[in-house]
């Protein structure tokens, strides 16, 4: 009993050493985290880039928004926004993780040390949800290997892929009703980065766009001719 009594005591006198270990490891992380910051002079407003994620994924929610990559055959559906959760379903699967502003913080944090800059796979190490944020955030995108908050971030074209800001698009077909009938448009996907979307979503007045952009193509057209006829 008394041996058995000493090899226990032992071991939780084990234990407690192993915890102050740990403890010591994190204070030293801590540390090491806060020195990052300081030495970085790269400033995101932390509450405001919350706010900005929650409202637009609450945005997202609403009318379904998508994302995922041809690249890697992924394909995510924005759900819903509760309990300070942004849901989000896998549509391969049907599994419906979440997560949460923590997630977020990390992140930003990540961008700070890197002075706006952080290699794809690092800012969140799961990957769907640094794809949301990518697609959430109207100042995070993608260049070649590299995630970067950028403010100026203005893409060319007003439809763009919200990922990479180009806008090389392909339409993904689905069934075709009869003979005549134009497919049904699934989604597209961007041709420079894989990006997978629904632009009709990601941009719901795109129908309008358009049609204002072929009336002024119309006007142009017409002014071109008129001018030709009084020469
Ligand atoms: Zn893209």
């Amino acid at each position: 009993m008394r041996a058995k009594l000493a090899q226990v005591t032992a071991e939780v006198e084990n234990y407690n050493q192993r915890i102050a270990e740990i403890e010591n490891e994190r204070l030293k992380m801590e540390d090491e985290l806060a020195n990052a910051l300081a030495a970085s002079n790269f400033e995101i407003n932390r509450e405001e880039f919350i706010a900005t994620i929650f409202h637009k994924a609450e945005i997202a929610c609403d009318i379904g928004r998508e994302f995922g990559s041809v690249r890697t055959n992924t394909h995510w559906r924005f759900h819903s926004v509760e309990g300070g959760k942004i849901f989000i379903t896998n549509l391969n699967t049907k599994r419906r993780p979440g997560f949460k502003q923590g997630v977020i913080t990390a992140a930003i944090e990540k961008l700070e040390i890197g002075q706006g800059k952080v290699k794809i796979g690092s800012l969140i190490s799961v990957k769907w949800q640094e794809d949301a944020l990518i697609a959430l955030h109207p100042y995070l995108c993608v260049t070649g290997k590299w995630i970067t908050f950028d403010p100026d971030f203005e893409p060319d074209e007003y439809i763009h892929c919200v990922r990479c800001g180009e806008s090389d698009f392909k339409v993904i077909y689905g069934h075709q009703h009869g003979p005549y009938d134009e497919p049904d448009s699934l989604g597209h996907y961007c041709q420079q980065c894989g990006h997978l979307t629904d632009l009709r979503l990601d941009f719901p007045d795109i129908d309008e766009y358009y049609q204002d952009m072929a009336e002024e193509h119309m006007e142009n057209q017409m002014d071109a001719l008129r001018e030709e006829s009084k020469l």
